[in-house]
C-alpha cells in the first residue's frame, strides 16, 4: 500500500520511496527513508496536502508525492529504549577546550587572524536568534555573490577579530534549493575557519542529519544544542558528554532566546577555530550495518578518488558520499575520467544490490541509523512536550477542517486593517504632513533667499516632491514587516502555506507563495523582498512576476479619483471589479507562464511545521529596522535620481530652457510621441500619457500630475468618455510597477527580469485596457 492510503491517526513503516532525482533526494534528506515510522496527523482543509509525523517532527506532503511512497501497516509501535539514567552529569563546560586535537602537534593560527565562522542550521532551529545574540548590533546584510540569497554577517560581541556569516536555513547539503548550493559553496570555496552548527534539541533526529554532513566537510566545528530550556522544562535531558564522545566535536547546550550558554559556545568556537581542531569523527558508516555494504562502498570510493578530491579541494569523505548519492555537481568538480566514473558506478551498483536499497536511500539510511544510535544513547526523552501539546491545540483551530480558512481570512484581514487602516495610515498621514510642512518651509526659505529659480524648482518640485511621496510609505512598510516577522517567527506562516497550498498549486505555485502575494495588496516593494523566503528560484521568479498584479495601495487614489468622476453611482462595484480584475489578469499570466517559461511543477511541498513559539522582541524589531534602512537607502538613491530626471524632463524643453508651461517640456514632447499608442484604447491625450509616465515614479503621482495638467477635475471629466475612463483605469491597474518596485525586482532578480516585468506589464495592461474599451464600445456605452 502507499502513503496516500494511510488513515488519519494511523501509523505505518516506510518500505520504499519512489520518484527520482533531486526531489527524491529531498524526501530522503527530510527523513522519509525506508524503515522510518510515519503517522498521518491530518489533511489540510482542502484535502491536500497532509500533515505527517516522522522522525520526531511534523512535516507536510502533497498526496501526489505521498502516493509515491510505499508503506506497510505498523503492527505495534516500537518500544523506544531511551537511557533511563537519572539526572545526567552536568556538562563541565568552560575551560575544557581542545579535547579533540593533538596537543603535541598543535599549531594555533597566528594572533590577529580574523576567525571566520559559518552559522548553519535547519530552519526554525533558532539561527536568527543566536545570530542576534552573537553579533549584537554589529551586523551587515548583503547578498551572496551571484545569487539573490541574503547574506548576513557580523562580528561576535567583544571579539573584534571574528566574523560570523549567517547561512540560509537548510536541511541538507544536497543541492536541492539555491540556498543549499550557496551554503555548501560558501563552506567549500570561501573556507570559513569554523562552523557553528545550531540544532533544535527538541528535535535532534531531524537536526543532526545536517550536522553529520557538515562534519564531513572537515572544518572545525561546534554543535550548539538550542532550545534546551524547552527540553529541560519538559523533564527531558541530553547527555552532552556522551554525545561529544560519539561525535568528536564540542557540544554546547544553549538557549538562544534566554541567552544561556552562548558565552560557552563562543569560547568553544574560538578555540576550535584557533587551533583548527577538526571533527574527530567524519566516518559514520558501520561495518555491521546492512552487511557492511555501505561502509565498503564509501571507503572504496574514498580510496579511489582521494587524489582527485585533494586537487579539487573537496574533503574526501564528503566527496565520496556525494558521489555515492549521485551528486552531479561534485562529480564534475572532481574531474574523474570515464574509467573512474564507471568504477565508482560499479561500486555503487554492488552496494545497492547488497544493501537492498538504492544509492540515495542507502546513504540517508546510513546517516539516520547513526542518528538513531546516538539518540538512543544520549537523549532522555520528556514524557510529552508542553510546546507540542500547545501547538496541537492551536492547530486544531488554525489548521482545522472548518476553522482554518475563516481563521486565515480573519488574521490577514486584521493585519491589513491594522497596517493600512489604523496604525500605518495614521503614521503615513503624519509623515506626509511633516514632509508637506518641510516642503513649504523649504519653498518659503528658497524664495526669501532669492535662490535661482531652477534650483528652487529642483529642490521643491523634484527632490522633495519625489522622494517625499515615496518616503511617506516608510511607516506602512515597517509595520507590514512587523506583522510578517510575527507570523513567520510564531510558526503561523508555515500553516498558511499548508492551508492554501492546494489553491496555489493550480497556478503552478506552492502554498509558500501566498504570503508575498497577499502583501502585494499593500505594497509591492516589501512583497518582492519577501519572495526571498521561497525555496526555489522558479517559484521566486514566478511569484515576483505575479505580485504587481495585486493592486497596491498606492493605486487607490487613482481609483478613487476616477470612480468619483465617472462612476459615482457604482463606486464600490468598480473598486471590487478592479481588485478582482488584477487577480484575474495575474491568474491568466500565471497560467501562460506555467505553460511556457515556467514549465514543470512547483517544488514538492515537503515542509516542516514547527511548534508555535513566542518570538523574541529582538527577532521582530531587527528586521523592521533593517527594512527601514534598506528602504531609506533606496529612497535616497534610486528614487532620488528618478525624481530629478522626471523633474528635468518636466521642467525643460529640448534646448534646456526652463519652460513656463509643462506643455512645452521634454516630457510633453515625449508623451506626445507615445500618446498615439494609447489613442486606440481611448486616451491619446498627452496630459494623461504624461500622468501615466510620472506614475512610473510613484502611482500616486498620476493623480497629482493630472491635477496639475488639467487644472482641476472638470477639465479631466470633459477630456474622457466613460468607456475611455474605464479603459484608463484598467491600464492603471495593470501597467508597470513603480520605480521602487522595479528597483526591488532589479535587486532580487537582476536587470533582465526587471526589464521583462516592465515590458510585460505594459503590454498586458494595454491588451486588457483595449479589451475593456472594445467591450464597452460593443455594449454601446459612450
Ligand atoms: P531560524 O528560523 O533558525 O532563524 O529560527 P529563529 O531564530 O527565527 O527562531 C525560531 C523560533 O524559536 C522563534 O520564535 C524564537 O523566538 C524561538 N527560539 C529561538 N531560540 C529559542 C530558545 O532557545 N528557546 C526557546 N524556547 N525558543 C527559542
Ligand atoms: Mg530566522
Amino acid at each position: 500500500m502507499n502513503l496516500k492510503e494511510l488513515e488519519t491517526g494511523k501509523s505505518a513503516v516506510i518500505e520504499a520511496v519512489g520518484g527520482e532525482g533531486v526531489l527524491r533526494q529531498h524526501f530522503l534528506d527530510m527523513g522519509v527513508i525506508p524503515g522510518a515510522e510515519i503517522t498521518l496527523v491530518k489533511y489540510a482543509p482542502m484535502g491536500d496536502p497532509a500533515e505527517y509525523r516522522l522522525q520526531g517532527y511534523e512535516l507536510t506532503l502533497r498526496l501526489a508525492d505521498a502516493e509515491k511512497i510505499e508503506i506497510r501497516p505498523l503492527e505495534k509501535a516500537a518500544e523506544k529504549t531511551a537511557p533511563k539514567k537519572p539526572a545526567a552529569a552536568e556538562h563541565p563546560g568552560l575551560g575544557e577546550g581542545g579535547k579533540y586535537h593533538d596537543k603535541k602537534g598543535e599549531k594555533p593560527l597566528p594572533a590577529g587572524t580574523v576567525l571566520t565562522f559559518a552559522l548553519a542550521g535547519n530552519q526554525n532551529s533558532g539561527k536568527t536568534t543566536l545570530f542576534n545574540q552573537l553579533t549584537g548590533s554589529s551586523q551587515r546584510v548583503g547578498n551572496f555573490p551571484g545569487v539573490t540569497v541574503e547574506r548576513k554577517s557580523g562580528q561576535i560581541r567583544n571579539h573584534p577579530d571574528t566574523e560570523v556569516v549567517d547561512l540560509p536555513g537548510l536541511y541538507s547539503l544536497s543541492p536541492y534549493t539555491s540556498e543549499e548550493i550557496v551554503s555548501r559553496e560558501y563552506i567549500l570555496k570561501d573556507k570559513p575557519l569554523g562552523i557553528i552548527n545550531i540544532a533544535d534539541a527538541t528535535n535532534l533526529e531531524r537536526n543532526l542529519y545536517l550536522t553529520m554532513q557538515l562534519m564531513e566537510l572537515e572544518v572545525p566545528m561546534v554543535l550548539a544544542l538550542n532550545m534546551m530550556d524547552e527540553v529541560r522544562g519538559n523533564g527531558g535531558s541530553i547527555l552532552i558528554n556522551e554525545m561529544e564522545e560519539m561525535l568528536g566535536i564540542p557540544v554546547v547546550p544553549i538557549s538562544a532566546a534566554k541567552n544561556e550558554g552562548v558565552d560557552e559556545l563562543v569560547s568553544h568556537a574560538l578555540h576550535v577555530a584557533k587551533y583548527q581542531e577538526k571533527p574527530a569523527r567524519t566516518d559514520f558508516c558501520e561495518e555491521s550495518e546492512r552487511g557492511g555494504a555501505v561502509h565498503r562502498c564509501l571507503h572504496g570510493i574514498m580510496h579511489l578518488i582521494e587524489d582527485h578530491a585533494k586537487k579539487a579541494g573537496i574533503p574526501v569523505r564528503f566527496a565520496a558520499t556525494k558521489l555515492a548519492e549521485g551528486d552531479e555537481l561534485i562529480r564534475k568538480e572532481l574531474q574523474l575520467d570515464e574509467n573512474e566514473i564507471n568504477f565508482v558506478e560499479k561500486i555503487v551498483e554492488q552496494m545497492e544490490r547488497e544493501s537492498g536499497l538504492d544509492r540515495s536511500a542507502a546513504i540517508a539510511d546510513m546517516r539516520f541509523s547513526f542518528i538513531m544510535k546516538l539518540a538512543e544513547a544520549c537523549i532522555i526523552r520528556p514524557d510529552e512536550s508542553k510546546e507540542r501539546e500547545r501547538s496541537r491545540r492551536i492547530d486544531s483551530v488554525l489548521t482545522g477542517k472548518f476553522t482554518a480558512i475563516p481563521a486565515f481570512v480573519g488574521i490577514m484581514a486584521l493585519v491589513f486593517w491594522l497596517t493600512f487602516g489604523v496604525v500605518g495610515k495614521f503614521l503615513q498621514d503624519l509623515l506626509e504632513t511633516g514632509i508637506g510642512i518641510l516642503s513649504e518651509e523649504a519653498d518659503l526659505l528658497l524664495t526669501v533667499w532669492g535662490t535661482n529659480e531652477v534650483v528652487h524648482s529642483l529642490v521643491v518640485d523634484g527632490v522633495l516632491e519625489g522622494v517625499g511621496s515615496v518616503l511617506s510609505f516608510l511607516p506602512i512598510i515597517v509595520i507590514l514587516f512587523f506583522f510578517l516577522s510575527l507570523l513567520e517567527d510564531t510558526g503561523y506562516m508555515a500553516r498558511i502555506a499548508f492551508v492554501t497550498d492546494k489553491l496555489l498549486r493550480k497556478i503552478g505555485l506552492s502554498g509558500r507563495s501566498i504570503v508575498p502575494m497577499l502583501m502585494g495588496f499593500g505594497c509591492s516593494v516589501p512583497s518582492i523582498m519577501a519572495c526571498r523566503t521561497l525555496p526555489s528560484e522558479r517559484d521566486r521568479r514566478m511569484t515576483t512576476i505575479l505580485i504587481p498584479f495585486m493592486s497596491c495601495s498606492a493605486k487607490l487614489p487613482i481609483y478613487g479619483l476616477f470612480t468619483a468622476l465617472f462612476f459615482p453611482d457604482h463606486a464600490a462595484l468598480v473598486m471590487i471589479l478592479l481588485y478582482l480584475g488584477g487577480i484575474l489578469a495575474g491568474l491568466i499570466v500565471a497560467t501562460a507562464a506555467k505553460a511556457t517559461k515556467f514549465r514543470g511543477e512547483a517544488v514538492p511541498f515537503v515542509m516542516e511545521l514547527p511548534n508555535y513559539r513566542m518570538p523574541t522582541a529582538e527577532n521582530i524589531l531587527r528586521p523592521m529596522w533593517q527594512k527601514s534602512k534598506d528602504f531609506l537607502t533606496r529612497a535616497f538613491t534610486v528614487i532620488f535620481i528618478a525624481s530629478i530626471v522626471i523633474w528635468m524632463l518636466r521642467s525643460f524643453n529640448f534646448h534646456f530652457e526652463l519652460v513656463a508651461d509643462s506643455k512645452d517640456s521634454m516630457l510633453a514632447a515625449i508623451a506626445g510621441v507615445v500618446s498615439p499608442v494609447f489613442a486606440p484604447i481611448g486616451f491619446g491625450d498627452w496630459r494623461i500619457v504624461t500622468a501615466l509616465i510620472t506614475g512610473f515614479m510613484a502611482k500616486e503621482s498620476v493623480v497629482s500630475t493630472l491635477a496639475v495638467l488639467f487644472g482641476g477635475n472638470a477639465g479631466l471629466a470633459s477630456a474622457l468618455t466613460v468607456k475611455a475612463a474605464a479603459s484608463l483605469l484598467t491600464f492603471c491597474l495593470l501597467y508597470t510597477p513603480c520605480v521602487a518596485a522595479i528597483a526591488a525586482v532589479n535587486r532580487e532578480l537582476g536587470k533582465k527580469w526587471a526589464t521583462c516585468i516592465v515590458i510585460m506589464q505594459c503590454v498586458v495592461a494595454w491588451i486588457f485596457a483595449g479589451a475593456v474599451y472594445l467591450l464597452l464600445t460593443v455594449l454601446g456605452l459612450q
